[in-house]
């Protein structure tokens, strides 16, 4: 296994890992320790070249950062990823070598599970370091995050209809959710419980049908999700969905959903805020699994009331977005970035 060190002016640190006997290559992006060690998943995905890799590390670690920082965790952002199919290339000898590199950074990065992983991943990587988390067993193990985040964004969702629609409750409202994986099939359980109306939709149409039956919602086509009518839009699979082409077609009030890095840049932000469309910033209101994994970084006892404490303050802290956004009239993306730019710099001061 061979550690290079690539130079970087916006991270703290950014390492290649490679061990060509088990086909690995990959990196871990440190983004900030000025919370705390840097903590964030572990992602395994085909990706076309070493650059995409790159560019999709230090994206996603820096999202950390922020995503930490908004959610009142004394960790820092980081993040790592490995180039390649899971389902071809993963193999307990990867996993071991990567652990290794994990092992290697002291615990300045803590890796958990991100696309492509599983907690029996997360286990394996364990037989090399003590830098893991989501483990399925073991003193502090924190397991599955995806229904603590489904929690946070049901939370989140009806603190945005408060804002947005003047009232909290979802009964009679449409939601509409793209993605019934791990994060949206808890959802809405969780909206269906509430008495929201569902539209819903995925790539796989099986899991369609199986979560349009189950919740009693109505499909939809995965190219049609986000032009669909609804009070609110949970974006709940993958990222950059909100853009030029996609915000001028959404017909809703609102958007609140658990997919990272929905906006593909900045300015999407400022184009829901011109439609008059609410935005729950998505670092924030998804940070429920990076609070589940957190309490095994940090060794907390006492867990269940620790992590409702935690979404209690994220959405506290999300209406307090919400209300600073409508208050100066601007996206509540830019102020979410810029309470988590002042807390971060307090802490340097
Ligand atoms: P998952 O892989 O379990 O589910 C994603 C689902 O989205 C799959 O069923 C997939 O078929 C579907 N999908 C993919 N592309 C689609 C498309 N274009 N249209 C409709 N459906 C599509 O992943 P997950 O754990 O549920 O995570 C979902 C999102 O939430 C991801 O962006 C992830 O990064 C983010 N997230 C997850 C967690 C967590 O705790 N799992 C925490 C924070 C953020």
């Amino acid at each position: 296994m061979r550690i290079s060190s690539i130079k970087t002016t916006t991270h703290e640190e950014v390492v290649r890992v490679e061990a060509a006997e088990c086909g690995l290559l990959g990196f871990i992006a440190i983004h900030s320790t000025r919370l705390g060690p840097a903590a964030g998943g572990l992602r395994m995905r085909p990706y076309p070249d070493e650059a995409a890799a790159l560019e999709d590390v230090l994206r996603l670690s820096r999202g950390m950062t922020y995503k930490n920082a908004a959610a009142g965790l004394p960790l820092g952002g980081g993040k790592a990823v490995i180039i390649g199919d899971p389902a071809q290339l993963k193999s307990p000898a990867l996993l071991a070598a990567f652990a290794q590199a994990i092992e290697e950074l002291g615990g300045r990065y803590w890796t958990a599970e991100d696309m492509g992983m599983t907690p029996a991943d997360m286990a394996q990587v364990a037989t090399a370091t003590r830098f893991v988390a989501g483990l399925p067993d073991g003193p502090f193990a924190s397991g599955d995050p995806s229904p603590v985040t489904a929690r946070g964004i049901f939370n989140g969702i009806r603190t945005t209809a408060r804002h947005r629609f003047g009232a909290p409750d979802l009964a009679g409202r449409t939601v509409a959710v793209q993605g019934l994986g791990h994060v949206g099939e808890n959802l809405c359980a969780l909206l269906h419980g509430d008495g929201a109306r569902l539209v819903v939709a995925d790539i796989d149409s099986a899991r369609t049908r199986a979560m349009a039956q189950r919740f009693g919602a109505a499909p939809a086509a995965p190219d049609a999700i986000l032009a669909a009518e609804a009070d609110i839009l949970a974006p709940c699979a993958i990222g950059a969905i909100l853009n030029a082409d996609s915000i001028p077609a959404l017909r809703v009030g609102a958007v609140a959903g658990g997919a990272n890095n929905q906006l593909a840049t900045p300015e999407d932000g400022a184009r829901l805020h011109a439609r008059g469309i609410l935005y729950a910033p998505d670092f924030v209101i998804n940070a429920g699994g990076i609070i589940n994994a957190a309490t095994e970084i940090l060794r907390i006892t006492g867990r269940e009331a620790w992590v409702a404490d935690k979404l209690a303050t994220l959405d506290a802290t999300l209406d307090r977005i919400l209300a600073r956004a409508a208050r100066l009239s601007v996206s509540p993306n830019e102020v979410a970035e810029q309470i988590v730019d002042e807390q971060l710099a307090q802490q340097a001061a």
